[in-house]
């Protein structure tokens, strides 16, 4: 897969369902905790800089952010999960956005969720995970930050996220680095299999 950093836009920031676009192409959805490394892992993957993310922080408006990526398929960047200040209302409007999305949306074929590499996943972590399988979205685990683990320790990383969310043997993670690049072709074919 190859893909034109000059043809990827943000299409709509969506607030309601009535909102979401109509494009024709498959969508590949992004879900992570707040500084997982989530506008990173997209522009590494749209290679380049500049890919304008407009995120959701505490206390702003909750969207979802639809991209359309060199006409090949479109990113959903799901808002961040696990703000320790979220308040319940916050918590409760995030819930009913992201469960009809990624319930709903037969346009979606899979989930991307960013774990930290460096630490177990966390409670949020754990849930998000356990919520994307219960639906039976397929789902794409990418271990952040991979550059910050030495080589002879990262499958043990691995290990420890394997076993903490309880992923079956078939269930794909890859260790992925914003700054090495590490495994950004397995990224890729993992998203063009998909699409
Ligand atoms: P987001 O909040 O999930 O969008 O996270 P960002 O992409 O903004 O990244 C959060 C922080 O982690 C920033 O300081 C990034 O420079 C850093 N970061 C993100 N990805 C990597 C990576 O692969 N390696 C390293 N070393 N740092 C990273």
């Amino acid at each position: 897969m190859k893909i034109n950093p000059n043809q990827v836009d943000i299409i709509i920031s969506a607030v309601s369902k009535e909102q979401y676009p109509e494009t024709g192409l498959s969508e590949i959805s992004l879900a992570g905790r707040s500084n997982v490394g989530k506008s990173s892992f997209i522009n590494a993957v749209c290679g380049r800089k500049g890919v304008a993310r407009i995120s959701s922080k505490p206390g702003k408006t909750i969207t979802l952010n639809f991209y359309d990526v060199d006409n090949q398929f479109v990113f959903v960047d799901v808002p961040g999960y696990g703000y320790a200040k979220q308040s319940k209302k916050e918590r409760e409007k995030w819930g009913e956005m992201i469960e009809s999305y990624l319930t709903g949306r037969k346009e979606m074929k899979a989930c991307i969720q960013l774990i930290d590499l460096r630490h177990p996943p966390t409670n949020d972590d754990i849930q998000m995970y356990d919520f994307l399988k219960y639906y039976e979205i397929p789902v794409i685990v990418i271990a952040t930050k991979s550059d910050k683990i030495a080589k002879s320790r990262i499958e043990k990383h691995v290990g420890v996220i394997r076993r903490e969310l309880r992923l079956e043997p078939e269930d794909v993670i890859i260790p992925f680095s914003s700054v090495s690049k590490q495994n950004l072709d397995r990224v890729y074919e993992e998203i063009a299999g998909r699409i």
